[in-house]
């Protein structure tokens, strides 16, 4: 099977530096507001800000794949003297939590690095460094992606119905 080269977009987190401004969801809820930049609401962000005050821990974490089942994973970590449930570290949208999942529709929502921008936005406006954008490539089998979009979809599609997912991927094509 042929393999070809991908760009594979990240963002490192360096956590320590966190101080829960929250300015990375208002950025990233804003950009993705219909129209664009017309609203704030971190519930629609694509990155959110893991925090327990008590334990002076502010976590942020970016929207990864969607998951229909809960997982296992109920471990605790300790780094740095601070305690952090796995789940936190998760960037998945689960049936176990709200986070990452569109306030209106319930569907499942997911960084896009902000498709189209020259830097993501989150990035742009952590005035920390907390978030650093990286771009590698990678060599990967051609039809991979295709079949990574199939599954993602037919996920989708047994749990919220096949017209909802239509309708939301029609109305988000039409944003500019
Ligand atoms: S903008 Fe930066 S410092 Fe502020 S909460 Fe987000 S990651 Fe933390
Ligand atoms: S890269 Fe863009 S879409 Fe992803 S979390 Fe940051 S602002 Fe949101």
């Amino acid at each position: 099977m042929a393999r070809v080269k991908k760009k594979i977009k990240t963002i490192k987190i360096d956590a320590d530096k966190c101080n829960g401004c929250r300015a990375c969801e208002i950025a990233c809820s804003s950009f993705h507001a219909e129209p664009k930049y017309s609203s704030i609401n971190p519930a629609r962000s694509r990155i959110r800000v893991i925090s327990h005050r008590l334990k002076d821990i502010w976590l942020p974490v970016f929207a990864g794949e969607y998951t229909p089942a809960e997982c296992a994973g109920r471990d605790i970590y300790v780094i740095d003297g601070k305690e952090y449930d796995e789940c936190g570290f998760c960037r998945a949208s689960c049936p176990s939590r709200d986070m990452f999942k569109e306030p209106d529709s319930g569907l499942p929502i997911k960084c896009d690095m902000c498709e189209g921008e020259e830097q993501p936005l989150c990035v742009k406006w952590c005035l920390n460094d907390v978030l650093i954008y990286e771009e590698r490539e990678e060599e990967v089998e051609e039809t991979q992606e295709q079949e990574d979009v199939e599954i993602g979809l037919e996920f989708l599609a047994d749990k919220y119905g096949l017209q909802k997912v239509i309708d939301t991927i029609e109305r988000m094509s039409k944003k500019d």
